[in-house]
């Protein structure tokens, strides 16, 4: 397994200069599809029951003071079933990871994905929706919602808007649309990482994760 995924990295790698005084002149960051493939392959192992737990030995935890190289961004939901590291099989300093309750886009969330990609130099960004979700279950049953509540259904109200329309299951459809819709403005209408992605150096998907089965499926 770990062979496995160290030839896969090892076949994608790509140098990338560091910024100046940082001491090393090139960083070593995986390419965006190598980056996907092994998510893919962290989840497989997490589905299976055979995880491997990389990264996570003291050595590693020492490897990583002097910075860290994360290889994939992942904006997930504040939802305690849904734990990146732990679906996605990774360890320390691997993912760069962003929550809140719906996975929503704000400006803070917006700068850290562009932090992460600008100095960071990770290559891949993942919306990751999952099922049963619920702030959107929240936003599509509607009504008065106390505190500061209200602004998550807010922003969640158009995928909602849109899901009603699919016919099917109104709370699994919005999930799905408010994942992909939140890659496309991050592909599309964010100008450091619209750049990136049309230049080839970045990859953003947007993505469901079953609680139930532990699949992360990709989204067209
Ligand atoms: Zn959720």
């Amino acid at each position: 397994m770990q062979t496995l995924r160290s030839a896969g990295i090892a076949a994608a790698l790509l140098l990338l200069a560091l910024p100046r005084g940082l001491g090393s002149e090139v960083a070593v960051a995986v390419a965006p599809d190598a980056a996907l493939a092994r998510l893919r392959e962290g989840n497989q192992r997490f589905v299976a029951a055979s995880a491997a737990h990389p990264d996570q030995t003291v050595a590693r935890r020492t490897e990583l003071v002097a910075g860290q190289h994360p290889f994939a961004v992942v904006l997930t939901c504040a939802d305690s079933r849904v734990a990146p590291e732990i679906l996605f099989d990774q360890g320390l300093g691997d993912l760069f990871v962003i929550r809140n309750a719906g996975n929503l886009l704000d400006d803070h969330v917006i700068a850290s994905i562009e932090y992460a990609v600008e100095h960071l130099h990770t290559t891949l960004v993942v919306v990751l929706g999952h099922t049963k979700c619920g702030a959107v279950t929240a936003a599509a049953a509607g009504g008065e919602l106390p505190g500061h509540l209200p602004s998550i259904a807010e922003s969640l109200a158009p995928a909602v808007a849109a899901a009603r329309k699919t016919g099917g299951d109104v709370v699994e459809s919005a999930v799905s649309i408010n994942a992909t819709d939140e890659a496309k403005t991050l592909a599309t209408k964010v100008e450091i990482l619209a750049e990136a992605v049309k230049a080839g150096k970045v990859k953003v998907v947007a993505a469901r994760y079953d609680i139930a089965t532990g699949r992360v499926e990709i989204l067209p």
